[in-house]
């Protein structure tokens, strides 16, 4: 029987995983934790995640979609809440159009469910992996409740044991010719639950994914099936408003009470709860190759990048459905598929992550700027009155299926066009939504 290895049941392991028994492999997956499906998930990392088009599609094509639709909430546009409380709601895409807030250890547990219940998968919890030969397809681990060592070798090994890969560390960068980095942001993260009400209802509007943009700093919430919400803030490390700033009860109080006055009165005990989930940071992590010898890297592992598109996991579930199709073209010549994935996912990886920092800075110094949201109501209009011309950078990413690097490419391509048609006319804001305006871009795409 063939047989592969995956380091790593997280999310993207374990539907690869479902990937690989329907192939007719046997499949051993080693991850360093225990069984979420007993234990708590570990905090610290989202516990909700924006699902969108290409993650759907990787699930869809291996049969496990219906699975999750169970568990997905749509969430069809984001609510921004300023400071005197109002709000103002933006759809992401057309009518019908949503991204779906998923639960991390949910979506994960399912895929865990569905390929052991295959009869072909066996997972190894408390397993870390510690050294890998990438050219035999040997994996070494290290059982974290008994120190006993062994290793596992099998036709192929796939490594998605995320941003801070041991297979990546241990072993391809010590490879000759390896290129590597990896980039902090000056932002982190601390996650803080709002529960629901006593009754078990909602205390937001639940079809949307809520946002509290105060310039350098945001507050974000996505929903969960039990009521509650996961809210995330995201702010520096240092400087005048930062973590560094919220050391204490008192300030954490303060700062609710007078920069979100709304979630300060749906959670008045916000600096109770303040350590519950901890200080986390962010990082772009790149590298090439991303295949070795009989081993690939998968999700994370290979192109870890910040939140702020929501586009990470589903980066790493494209991984599947691309290695999928490749396995397919290739008919499992492993070398073939190896070297056709990373040549055609590299730029991708890449793509996501420019893509990813972008939509940062755009959050942080641009989306309060006059300038930059008539920019944003031109293009929607004119993608309104020629679709086939004008496909938002928004909805490229998350509602199609258009490469993440040619995205990027004609997003900043749409970018100079409306930078220049925008110097065009000196009042501008009084003629957005002219004729003279939509010609100066048909000219410029012309
Ligand atoms: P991981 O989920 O990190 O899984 C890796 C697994 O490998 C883990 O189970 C780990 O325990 C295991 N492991 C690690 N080392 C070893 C070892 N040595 N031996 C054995 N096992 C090991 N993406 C989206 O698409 N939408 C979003 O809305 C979104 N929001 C996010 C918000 C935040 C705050 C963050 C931090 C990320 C977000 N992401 C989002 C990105 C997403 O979380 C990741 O892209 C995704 O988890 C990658 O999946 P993965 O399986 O590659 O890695």
């Amino acid at each position: 029987m063939k047989t592969a290895s995956i380091v790593g049941a997280g999310l993207v392991g374990s539907l690869w995983a479902v990937y690989l028994t329907k192939a007719g492999y046997k499949v051993q997956l080693f991850e360093r934790r225990p069984d979420i499906r007993k234990a708590e998930i570990s905090a610290g990392k989202s516990i909700n995640l924006a699902l969108s088009t290409r993650g759907w599609k990787a699930l869809d094509t291996v049969g496990v979609g219906d699975a999750v639709r169970e568990i997905a909430i749509p969430m069809s546009g984001r609510i921004m809440h300023d400071l005197e409380s109002n709000l103002t709601y933006q759809p992401y895409g057309k009518e019908g159009q949503a991204i779906y807030s998923v639960s991390r250890g949910g979506v994960n547990a399912r895929m865990m469910d569905i390929a052991e219940a295959t009869g072909q998968a066996e997972i190894f919890y408390n397993e870390k992996c510690v050294g890998t030969d990438l050219e035999n397809g040997i994996v070494f681990l290290e059982n974290s409740e008994t120190g006993k060592k062994w290793e596992v070798k099998s036709d192929v090994v796939f490594a998605s044991d995320g941003a801070f890969s041991a297979v990546r560390y241990n072993a391809m960068q010590k490879l000759d010719r390896f290129n590597y980095s990896q980039n902090y942001i000056e932002d982190g993260y601390r996650e803080i639950l709002l529960p629901a009400n006593e009754d078990g209802s909602y205390k937001l509007d639940k079809n949307a994914l809520h946002i509290w943009p105060r310039g350098r700093f945001m507050l974000i919430a996505l929903p969960n099936e039990d009521g509650s919400f996961t809210c995330t803030l995201f702010m520096p490390f240092n400087g005048p408003n930062s973590f560094k700033t919220l050391t204490s009860k008192e300030a954490v109080d303060n700062f609710f009470q007078s920069t979100f006055p709304d979630f300060y009165t749906m959670m008045p005990n916000i600096a109770d709860a303040w350590e519950d989930h901890p200080l986390s940071s962010l990082a772009i992590v790149r590298c090439y190759p991303w295949t070795h010898g009989k081993t690939a890297l998968m999700g994370d592992a290979a192109h870890a990048t910040v939140p702020f598109y929501g586009q990470g996991m589903n980066c790493g579930f494209e991984d599947c459905s691309v290695m999928w199709e490749l396995m397919q073209k290739h008919n499992e010549d492993w070398p073939k598929v190896f070297e056709e994935y990373q040549q055609l996912r590299k730029p991708d990886g890449d793509g996501v992550q420019d893509l990813s920092l972008h939509n940062y800075y755009v959050m942080r110094d641009y989306v309060g700027d006059p300038k930059f949201l008539l920019q944003k109501k031109i293009e929607a209009h004119f993608s309104e009155k020629h679709p086939e011309k004008w496909l938002p950078l928004y909805s490229q990413v998350t509602f199609s299926h258009i490469r993440y690097s040619e995205a990027w490419k004609t997003g900043q391509k749409q970018d100079a066009i409306m930078k220049n048609v925008m110097a065009q006319f000196e009042d501008i804001e009084n003629v957005w939504n002219s004729e003279a305006v939509e010609n100066a871009i048909l000219a410029e795409l012309n």
